[in-house]
């Protein structure tokens, strides 16, 4: 639907390209292309100006978990702009929908967490978690405890500490990151590294590389390990089974603090309100986004499990941090009603039990397809590998970075997915149906009959 002609580019086309400066996007290719443009959206469909009818397999960026168009988080967004539009939270003061929204977060977080921390964003998340971190190991009377590490190919953002914390080499190239205090493990990636280990041999290996990086920077210099659970942006990376367990292990004996980060995993992606239940793991802190709210406001934040948060709050006096946004009451009620909705529908539940399992062994059919080297996910997220060769696994984009560089949507045949490198990935609204699965597969089929 795209067109390199200026002289039928759309007003709004136009006014983008002059005054818009594009996240994630090449800017000087927008100024010839133009971008695409969407003006609505229902249910797991989002539509274009000129009328094109696309299967969000993304939803958005992995955060409609809800879908799109629900009147439900329009009334109360109304009801709520009415009463407060906005107040702050700084300086001892709070509201009903920051209280009742962290009260009902706590309610679903694993039972250790009990306390939140409002953000603007998962970027906003993660650079509190640093701080929180820091600040924590400083009051324990351990100050030396400061780095973190993390993997390569994560995605924790993009503000400095954000993409610092990630692993994405394209984004460290720009700003001169990581900053000082971060270093990056491998990943579990067993596609691309597992050579001829068992799956399960594989993950203690990966995992056994955090032990390696910790042994060489000391334990007693070592903050937190933060990491996702499954890779979103990395290209849905799904570890061994063996793999969170030894990664426990080694935490444990060392001392040192999980991040999980669940802003893409986080209510109800695999299933479970958070993947840290799907995985048995006992964080210390998790930043939340996405899915909080559904993307229909911006709203983030950090679920604090007690360890932290008792000692922040009994030893730390003023916590000095904190965003004009944080909580802001109209994202808090749609949130709020977002989670609610949720429960009282289901959604989480019908994805374990039913649409879910489903997806994955419909999307496990494509694996038989020439071009793709192997098929993973879990709940509702999925990647599949394109290859050349399926024996010699050649790559299909032998240009394209491994793992993580997206430059763009794949908007074929009426379905949006998202190429990772040599992977293609999905993340479709909690809400989709049986049949609208069976039509992303015959989609996606299609579009990779026409990659072959
Ligand atoms: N963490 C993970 C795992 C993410 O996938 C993202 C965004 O994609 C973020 C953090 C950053 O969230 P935000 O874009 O809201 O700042």
């Amino acid at each position: 639907t795209l067109t390199n002609k200026a002289a039928s580019f759309n007003d709004i086309q136009t006014k983008d390209i002059k005054h818009h400066f594009s996240p994630f996007s090449n800017n000087k290719e927008l100024a010839e292309h133009g971008s695409r443009v969407i003006n609505k959206a229902h249910g797991v469909y989002i539509y274009d100006d000129n009328g094109n009818k696309l299967l969000d397999a993304m939803a958005g960026l992995w955060c409609v978990n809800i879908g799109y168009g629900r009147q439900e988080l329009v009334d109360v967004a109304t009801k709520q702009m009415k009463e407060l539009p906005y107040y702050n939270l700084f300086f001892k003061t709070t509201h009903a929908p920051a209280a009742k929204l962290a009260e009902k977060i706590a309610s679903l977080a694993p039972t250790h967490m009990n306390k939140v921390f409002f953000t603007g964003s998962g970027s906003e998340a993660n650079d509190t978690i640093f701080r929180m971190v820091r600040r924590f190991w400083d009051l324990k009377g351990q100050p030396t405890k400061k780095q973190f590490i993390s993997r390569k190919n994560a995605y924790h953002g993009s503000t400095v500490v954000g993409a610092s914390l990630g692993g994405m080499g394209y984004m460290h190239e720009q700003g001169d990151l990581p900053i000082e205090g971060i270093s990056h493990i491998d990943q579990p990636y067993y596609f691309k590294e597992g050579g001829d280990d068992t799956q399960e041999a594989f993950g203690i290996k990966a995992a056994q590389s955090l032990e390696t990086k910790i042994l060489e920077i000391g334990e007693n210099n070592i903050a937190a390990f933060i990491a996702e659970p499954f890779q979103g942006a990395g290209g849905v990376i799904v570890p061994p089974a063996s793999y969170w367990p030894e990664i426990k292990r080694i935490l444990a004996k060392y001392d040192i603090l999980l991040v999980v980060d669940e802003v893409i995993s986080g209510f109800g992606r695999t299933g479970e309100w958070f993947a840290s239940q799907y995985y048995d793991l006992k964080p210390d802190l998790m930043p939340i986004a996405k899915g909080l709210s559904s993307g229909y406001l911006p709203i983030g934040g950090v679920i604090v499990g007690d360890r932290v948060a008792h000692t922040l709050i009994e030893k730390g006096g003023d916590f000095n941090h904190g965003f004009t946004y944080s909580g802001h009451p109209v994202a808090a009620a749609v949130a709020l009603k977002n989670i609610e909705l949720l429960e009282s529908e289901g959604v989480i539940e019908r994805v374990k039990n039913d649409t879910s399992p489903y997806l994955q062994k419909r999307w496990q059919e494509l694996a038989a397809h020439p071009i793709v080297g192997e098929t993973r996910g879990l709940g509702m997220v999925a990647g599949l590998e394109l290859v050349k060769n399926k024996d010699t696994k050649e790559r299909i984009a032998p240009d394209a970075k491994a793992g993580g560089i997206c430059r763009d949507f794949s908007m074929a045949n009426g379905l949006i997915m998202r190429p990772c490198g040599d992977t293609m990935i999905i993340s479709p609204p909690l809400v989709i149906t049986k049949a609208e699965i069976d039509e992303l597969v015959e989609k996606a089929v299609k579009t990779l009959d026409e990659t072959a």
